[in-house]
């Protein structure tokens, strides 16, 4: 506490981020893409620094959206992108969730939008799973007056995703603010609600360069809606800083965006890497949860997540593991390479054995 910081700034309780390290340890705590980027991006790197470095960025990022709005089928008009989409989240929350009534979420999800809504004054109302581990659609739409609606699809931490009809579902019933879907981590398995912007004016999907890019680094993160969204976006954007995406990050995207070979096979290799790892931890008597991302949540009836959290540490493999009621049995565990699974699954055996 500091006599200087405002009344808010007191009240804040920031975001904690999974742990970073030098250390040389198997790293299998923040959803990070185990493979490297596309070849492109080397390229870009290297001519970069004579041709563009001196200058401003485009205020615009006009060709990082336009590769963008080729690669998801839309217009330009219809993307927004920023300084990962954690800070698209917070243009979002300014221009559409600043309202008196509350703004509907799941319980359990990414726990960035509580400390969001915390910062920006936006009261919650929390939904609890299902009994599936699943976000509640029915209950986002119950009540009558909201600032909006926020889930991630796949959810964080489950890796649960509804279907595009559920979500369809979900539009038809919440028409009067927005529905912002988080797509943090759709490339590995769920539908993309991208394709329902042109028939629901209020649809807000957000994603990232961040996890099946592998991009984390960088910070790139993107928005696609309707023209009056992107609009609300860039008055925020253009009232905060003019400049979010530098030059460096909307090249390094663009090349990252082309190379769709790449991009294909990697996400396949994540995908194939962990079912096989799902099967590993249930034959090993954990339960897991089935999951459309690149992580797994997982709890064993004998041991607790704190105690396997710590033992996994001790040998050098990072995963993640959450202090709240409802998942302090769990833990999430990033997928890495088949190699890394198999030091962890080994590490589990032996802790577990
Ligand atoms: C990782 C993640 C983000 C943030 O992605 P960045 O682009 O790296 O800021 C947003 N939402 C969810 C659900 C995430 O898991």
């Amino acid at each position: 506490m500091s006599q200087y910081w405002s009344p808010a700034v007191r009240e804040l309780t920031p975001y904690v981020p999974g742990e970073q390290t030098r250390e040389r340890v198997i790293k299998l705590n923040t959803n990070e893409n185990p493979y490297p980027p596309a070849p492109g991006v080397g390229e870009v790197l290297r001519d970069y620094a004579t041709d563009h470095l001196r200058l401003y960025p485009d205020p615009t990022s006009a060709a990082l959206r336009d590769a963008l709005a080729e690669t998801l089928q839309v217009k330009s008009s219809q993307v927004f992108v920023g300084n990962g989409s954690d800070e698209v989240l917070a243009f979002a929350f300014q221009a559409f969730f600043c309202h008196q009534a509350p703004l509907d979420v799941p319980a359990i999800t990414y726990s960035f939008y509580p400390v969001y809504a915390n910062l920006y004054g936006v009261a919650l109302r929390k939904h609890p799973l299902t009994g599936n581990w699943e976000v509640d659609i029915d209950a986002l739409a119950a009540n009558p007056e909201r600032s909006g609606v926020i889930f991630a699809n796949p959810n964080a931490p489950t890796g649960h995703a509804h279907s595009l009809m559920t979500i369809e579902a979900l539009l038809k019933r919440v028409t009067d603010r927005v529905v912002l879907v988080d797509e943090a981590y759709v490339d590995f398995g769920a539908e993309s609600a991208v394709t329902l912007i042109d028939r629901y004016p209020n649809l807000l999907v957000t994603g990232t360069f961040s996890k099946s890019r592998s991009l984390a680094g960088l910070r790139l993160g993107y928005a696609v809606g309707s023209e009056e969204l992107i609009d609300g976006l860039l008055r925020v954007k253009d009232s905060f800083n003019s400049y979010p995406v530098d030059s460096l990050a909307s090249l390094v995207g663009i090349a990252a965006l082309k190379d769709v070979e790449h991009f294909e096979a990697c996400r396949e290799r994540v995908i194939t890497t962990r079912e096989r790892t799902r099967q590993r931890l249930e034959t090993l008597g954990f339960e897991v949860l089935p999951s459309k991302a690149n992580f797994l949540l997982a709890q064993h009836p004998d041991y607790a997540g704190a105690q396997l959290f710590a033992s996994l540490r001790e040998r050098g493999i990072l995963i993640r593991h959450f202090n709240t009621t409802e998942l302090n049995n769990f833990l999430r565990i990033t997928i890495g390479t088949d190699d890394e699974m198999d030091s962890l699954i080994e590490a589990l055996e032996t802790i577990c054995g």
